[in-house]
């Protein structure tokens, strides 16, 4: 990784010191400092208060055993973690990811860019992010439900609606949500909705989250086309990911004219060059949670392609979507030799660093993705809104407030970038943004 400046080199290599192995999270914190330099340079009392080095060390780490009982009886032990952050512009707030890869490096990252990207939203919210190693993947019901009851019997007593609210992230979705809170609920006696969000419909959830990430991602690439003078109908995208973030991404580019032309998950990847059919894509992932080869079986134009790159497709605008690291410096390349004109992280971190060296210097408009996928995290806070207030909103309304702020996001990071002297840059305007109101805060409430 190229070298920082001298101050932040010295802040980063204690950071590599203290945390040791923990790579996607030295990655995080090195992509943010990069972009910093001009930020210490004008403002010399963030130095001054270390503002730099205790945002990068969370404020508590939680890391628990959590024992469960398999459909053969037997027991089965995974690890548990809850990583917060940073409470300084609110409760701490951030997805909980269950996948064999969750180890504390990949909290530790997701919870530092949540810091950011919970900045960038405008609301009042903290970062924080948590999960497990548990693989739901080929688990019954039944296991999945005694696995979040076992984890929230231990997490309950660290969350609350002022402290600290999960969502849900890789591997959670509505129904984890479900058995989440209602263990809470049970343990604590409490309907206490605002304790996590991603809730259903009939019990404290909020119209639009489910799609919020994915549809906030489009309204974001819709902002950086107008801002070049372009729009979506016509282009051609391909999305990588098949799971909630994807899914809501294709549903809105289709809806806006856009031709989606593949999308993957870990077994490989469909190209569908009439554009992926999204009733029969949700049925199989969302309905019978099947692999995407079963898309291929019953759909004669598509063609399912194990091995290889889905960043082989040629494409106009790519939103990786799946997880981190995905897009590598060489994916970039193809992209970018094909054509490629835009890229935006629907999931976090998904470009790697060369990758995104690649991108910027050949022109391609980039954005990261705690700017283009905060939509999903802003409407948790207007979930948390409508909670506080025992309320709750259409769904026109909620995704046209999710609108707003997408626009208000694309707004302050090219505003900032051109603060800067950085015009069009959308990584370093969005640290840049987050970076200040976090450390405005944090000199605000004292060491
Ligand atoms: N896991 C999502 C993210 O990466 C959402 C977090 C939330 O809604 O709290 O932002």
């Amino acid at each position: 990784m190229a070298t920082l400046d001298d101050r932040l080199q010295h802040v980063y290599d204690k950071v590599i010191r203290r945390n040791p192995g923990e790579a996607e999270f030295h990655q995080a914190v090195h992509e943010v400092l990069d972009t910093l330099a001009p930020v210490a340079a004008k403002h010399p009392h963030y130095a001054d208060a270390a503002i730099i080095p205790r945002l990068c060390e969370p404020e508590r780490q939680i890391i628990f055993r959590v024992p469960w009982v398999d459909d053969r009886g037997e027991v089965q032990i995974n690890r548990g973690f809850r990583v917060e952050f940073n409470s300084a512009l609110g409760p701490y707030k951030g997805g909980l990811r269950f996948h064999p890869s969750v180890y504390l490096g990949i909290v530790k990252f997701l919870g530092f860019e949540q810091i950011f990207k919970n900045a960038l939203t405008g609301l009042p919210i903290g970062g924080a992010k948590g999960g497990s190693d548990f693989d739901p993947k080929g688990r019954s019901e039944g296991e999945v439900m005694r696995f979040c009851q076992s984890f929230m019997t231990e997490l309950y007593r660290h969350v609350g609606e002022y402290t600290d609210i999960p969502a849900g992230d890789i591997g959670v979705g509505g129904r984890e949500i479900g058995y989440l809170f209602g263990q809470y609920k049970r343990i604590t006696n409490r309907y206490e909705s605002g304790v996590f969000t991603g809730k259903g419909l009939t019990w404290g959830g909020s119209q639009v989250r489910t799609e919020a990430t994915g549809y906030g991602t489009v309204f974001f690439v819709q902002e950086m086309l107008r801002s070049r003078g372009e729009e979506l109908d016509g282009k051609r995208v391909v999305v990588s990911g098949s799971g909630n973030v994807a899914i809501y991404a294709i549903e809105k580019l289709e809806s806006l004219g856009a031709t989606v032309v593949a999308c993957s998950d870990s077994g490989g990847y469909v190209v569908d060059e009439k554009g992926i059919d999204l009733d029969l894509l949700k049925e199989v992932k969302l309905g019978r949670r099947e692999r995407l080869a079963a898309y291929a079986e019953a759909r004669a134009d598509a063609d399912h392609v194990t091995g290889g790159s889905i960043w082989d497709v040629p494409c106009d605008v790519a939103l990786p979507c799946a997880t981190q690291n995905e897009l590598s410096g060489r994916d970039a390349e193809v992209l970018v030799r094909n054509g490629c004109t835009l890229v935006a992280e629907g999931a976090n971190m998904p470009c790697s660093p060369e990758a995104v060296k690649v991108l910027t210097e050949a022109d391609v408009a980039f954005a990261p993705g705690k700017a283009a996928n905060a939509g999903g995290v802003a409407t948790s806070a207007l979930e948390m809104q409508q909670n506080a207030s025992r309320d709750s909103w259409s769904f026109d309304y909620t995704e046209q407030r999710l609108a707003e702020i997408m626009a208000n996001i694309h707004q302050r990071c090219l505003e900032t970038a051109d603060e800067y002297g950085l015009p069009g840059n959308y990584s370093a305007g969005a640290n840049i943004a987050g970076f200040i109101q976090v450390a405005d805060a944090m000199l605000a409430l004292g060491v």
